[in-house]
């Protein structure tokens, strides 16, 4: 397979990039409290800190934009995205919120009992978050292949069925109600689950009268892993995909701001049987995001998304992009660096355990890991490790989960090959000095979501 794969789209509007010196990066990181979330855009060169609304958009979507219908009742933008919703994703309900969370606030609030378990292939620190909110308990029931950087199992993403029938022998089914899969798995380095697992996964559920509600950030980037790795699927077209993992469940959150290849936005969708939730959702949305038919978003927001969700369904678009990022990784990867392997969706994961491994991970070490890149060349990423996985809420205690990532997180169709290999070469040259690097200790440590705001000091001598 060749290296590079050439982006099927060339650059209309440019937006120059600032480089600075290591003395100013230097101070900036001792005033932003060694935490990267707490610098500022333009003291960074290349940012790859998330690729959430992070994105360029379409000439298309620009051209959506003018046609925004900002009126506050029945926009014609939201019957545009009704439709891209039922005819891409197959979904028949649509709620918009004005993000992801927007979207999984409403769910929780309104699906959850207090005591019920909520089984996730892993955790997403926002869908945590609320479902914690709403009196639920999160239990991780991903396949242990994704708990190891170096393993090389294709299918990271996958439920392990024998943990949710764990579960519910321990809880019973009255507390185990549904489950949340998310497909290209974020804290597990964007990894994708197989059709097949979610086929069984659905067939286990729909026996027991479990629900399966999908987190589908990143359907794009799985679908395309699905085409090239599930023989069955080879000949399938992206959207056809997406469809049938959609079809795997009862209803589904998103984040448009990722696979929806826009700035900002998100939505509930649900199947006709789930009208009671739909209901429920779409009486809430007026009290926190707005009336029923924006969610907080502006029309011309969501004529934008209506155009991204078919423009994402591009399978050599989705080649690029994974392309580019397998470039990054393959580069970093031969100078030896440790990383998750395979190379995900959505970004290349350094494994900060193993790159500083004479620190304590309690000393943070993918915390000062981010940091110390961005001092080195100015590119910005991000933390995936003991900060971002917080305290367990009765214990207390750090939860010291068994990925200490840093993510290097490549916005859509926003940088260029050049930007990789720079990116590559600051890292390997950090990678040949990683003993000189300390640890951090907290300075301040919020309450909820503390690798937002979270600051820190290297612990000397
Ligand atoms: C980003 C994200 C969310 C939260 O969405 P926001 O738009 O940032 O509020 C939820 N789930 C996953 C998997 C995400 O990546």
């Amino acid at each position: 397979m060749p290296r590079c794969i050439p982006e099927p789209y060339k650059i209309k509007v440019v937006e120059p990039l600032r480089m600075t010196t290591r003395e100013h990066r230097q101070s900036c990181i001792e005033a932003a409290g060694y935490n990267t979330f707490l610098l500022d855009s333009k003291d960074v060169f290349i940012d790859l800190l998330t690729d959430s609304g992070t994105g360029a958009m379409s000439d298309v979507q620009w051209a959506g934009m003018m046609r925004g219908d900002e009126a506050y009742a029945g926009s014609r933008n939201f019957y545009n995205l009704c439709d891209a919703v039922r005819d891409v994703l197959g979904y028949d309900m649509m709620v918009p919120t004005h993000q992801g969370r927007g979207a999984e606030h409403l769910f929780f609030q309104n699906f959850l009992r207090k005591g019920d378990i909520v089984p996730m292939n892993m955790y997403f620190t926002t869908t945590r978050q609320h479902a914690e909110l709403a009196g639920g308990i999160f239990k991780d029931i991903i396949v242990d292949e994704a708990h190891d950087p170096a393993s090389r199992f294709e299918w990271k993403g996958n439920v392990d069925l024998g943990k949710l029938q764990a579960l519910i022998d321990e809880y019973g089914l009255e507390r185990v109600r549904m489950i949340s899969m998310a497909p290209d798995v974020n804290m597990a380095g964007g990894q994708p689950f197989s059709l097949s697992n979610a086929k069984e996964v659905h067939a286990f559920c729909r026996k027991l009268g479990i629900k399966i509600y999908m987190d589908i950030t990143r359907i794009a980037e799985n679908a395309f892993f699905i085409k090239e790795r599930e023989q069955e699927y080879a000949e399938w077209s992206i959207k056809e995909i997406i469809r049938e993992i959609c079809a795997q469940s009862d209803g589904c959150w998103m984040s448009a701001k990722k696979d929806g290849l826009v700035n900002i936005g998100g939505f509930l969708a649900f199947f006709k049987h789930e009208d009671e939730m739909f209901q429920k959702c779409r009486s809430m949305v007026v009290v926190y995001e707005g009336l029923h038919t924006y969610g907080g978003m502006a029309g011309r927001d969501m004529e934008a998304l209506a155009v991204g969700l078919r423009e994402v369904c591009n399978n050599d678009y989705l080649a690029a992009r994974v392309g580019q990022l397998r470039l990054l990784h393959g580069m970093l990867d031969e100078a030896g660096v440790p990383l998750v392997h395979p190379c995900g969706g959505h970004g290349v994961f350094v494994d900060a355990r193993a790159f500083l491994d004479h620190l304590d991970q309690d000393e943070f070490p993918a915390q000062m890991l981010a940091a110390q890149i961005y001092v080195e060349s100015g590119v910005r990423s991000m933390e995936r490790g003991n900060v971002s996985a917080g305290r367990d809420p009765e214990t207390g205690e750090n939860r010291h989960p068994r990925l200490e990532l840093v993510r290097l997180t490549v916005p859509r169709r926003v940088y260029t090959q050049t930007h990789m290999e720079f990116t590559a070469e600051g890292i390997i040259e950090l990678y040949k000095r990683r003993e000189s690097i300390p640890g951090l200790r907290f300075t301040y440590e919020p309450e909820t979501l503390r690798f937002f705001q979270a600051r820190f000091e290297p612990i000397t001598g």
